[in-house]
């Protein structure tokens, strides 16, 4: 299984996926680049999931907010007390591990994840590391005046409550919902983009009744279960619900549920839906100084909501979608690589190829029906390598259709169309091509 990490971290340098983070000075630790087709299969997932609950429900609106927080946000939210991780070193090969990611052998005594050491916590002792990165706003170097990267976007959403519901007037039960980058200084590293200190999340704050916290709770788990299944395509059987023991919930939360997936390095958070109670408005509302409760009309109450939060990240669905999608299958020629994406995350749906690029008639053909699809579906014109080749490149970056237009299709008027993945061919009229293509991506 590590074995494919390596192999899809390969694959996403080579076909610009992901590339390392400031990669011509040495790299970053944590940091990655997105590069073209990375980019735009990380814009459909943030796009699927807006579009389902932002634009295609009444009860959720959006919301941007700002990166760069006050200092007060996260003394009020517990960040800069509490947001941190507690680290050991191994003394035999000096990695460093968080304590509640390696296995524990006895109350004093943890097993290295690196080279099986034993770690005795009385001797490395267990050191605590704050996530916060904080910059400096001010002008004038020696006067600083600090502002914080935000660790979670839902921070922005509780302190625009107020502003939200005094601008749109939402009766409870109502959610906001963020897509946006988060920062946490991690320390343990190296798990590809699975952990990274600059990364994207989605995140929707559903407000409620208290009293209808739990069954709430309850359906936003099934709702995001099936989302990763239906609209983002993973398989069932990579996915499963977690629920949080009592001794590890945060000591505000009342519920919390993980949605795990079967990473090429085993099961791992890919989201967490937790019933964080009122904890969040309370605490803003007191340090602030601000009333964020909320009147009930109809029952002439007034109380602070509770707040049930599905937290998702992108980066981490992203991964997911390439361990899903990524096979390796025996053709004549070797093997071919080819990446079995839903057809609308594809970065690209249908490329399209003259078979002989130095044929001036193939080619101003594959150029037409290249613009002519191009408005429509996300298309690529590529005329750079033997037929072989452009398919091998399409497989990898899973397009799922290919068009080639031959000699044969001056006379016909006919083209060729290949399924990604059967490799199935099928002559189609110029004419029907997009309709074709639109066709398939309905079934
Ligand atoms: P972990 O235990 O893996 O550190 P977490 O419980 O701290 O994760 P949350 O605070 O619940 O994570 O954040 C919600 C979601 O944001 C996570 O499920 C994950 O998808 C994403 N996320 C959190 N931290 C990172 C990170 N460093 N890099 C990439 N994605 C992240």
């Amino acid at each position: 299984m590590e074995d494919k990490l390596q192999k899809i971290v390969a694959m996403c340098r080579r076909r610009g996926f992901v590339f390392g983070g400031s990669e011509i000075y040495g790299g970053l630790s944590s940091i990655w680049d997105y590069g073209p087709f990375g980019a735009r299969l990380k814009k459909r997932i943030k796009d699927i999931w807006w579009d389902t609950y932002v634009e295609k429900r009444s009860d959720i609106v959006g919301l941007d907010s700002s990166i760069i927080m006050h200092e007060d946000v996260f003394k009020a939210s517990g960040h800069l007390e509490g947001f941190s991780d507690l680290l050991v070193d191994c003394p035999k090969c000096k990695k460093r591990f968080r304590i509640d990611k390696i296995e524990k052998l006895s109350d004093t005594a943890y097993k290295c994840a690196d080279c099986g050491a034993i770690i005795d916590t009385k001797v490395s002792k267990p050191r605590k590391f704050n996530l916060m990165l904080r910059t400096n706003m001010s002008a004038i170097e020696d006067e600083p005046n600090y502002g914080y990267l935000r660790p979670e976007t839902a921070q922005g959403i509780f302190v625009n409550f107020k502003n939200v519901l005094d601008s749109v007037h939402k009766k409870l039960p109502f959610g906001i919902a963020q897509i946006g980058k988060a920062f946490r200084n991690e320390v343990t590293t190296g798990s590809f983009i699975f952990r990274m200190k600059e990364f994207e999340q989605m995140e929707i704050e559903y407000f409620v009744n208290p009293k209808d916290a739990d069954e709430l709770y309850q359906k936003w788990v099934e709702e995001r279960f099936s989302f990763y299944i239906e609209k983002i395509g993973l398989r069932k059987e990579n996915l499963r619900r977690r629920p949080h023991e009592k001794d590890e919930l945060a000591h505000y939360a009342k519920a919390c549920t993980d949605i795990e997936y079967n990473f090429p390095f085993g099961w791992s958070e890919l989201e967490g839906i937790a019933n964080r109670g009122n904890f969040d408005l309370s605490e803003h509302s007191r340090v602030s100084k601000k009333d964020l409760s909320y009147l009930d009309d109809a029952a002439k109450e007034r109380f602070v909501p509770y707040v049930i939060e599905p937290s998702a990240g992108v980066d981490r669905t992203f991964f997911a979608v390439l361990s899903d999608a990524y096979c390796e299958e025996p053709v004549n020629d070797g093997i071919r690589v080819v990446l079995k994406l839903k057809p609308s995350l594809a970065p690209i749906c249908a490329a399209v190829f003259p078979l002989l690029k130095n044929k001036p008639e193939l080619v101003e053909l594959a150029k037409n029906i290249f613009c002519d699809i191009k408005n429509k579906v996300p298309a690529s014109y590529d005329d750079a390598g033997a037929i072989g080749k452009l398919y091998r490149r399409q497989d990898e970056i899973g397009t799922p259709f290919c068009i080639t237009v031959d000699v044969e299709s001056l006379a016909d008027k006919k083209v060729t169309i290949r399924d990604r993945d059967t490799m199935r061919q099928e002559r189609v009229d110029v004419s029907k091509v997009l309709e074709f293509i639109e066709n398939k991506l309905q079934q």
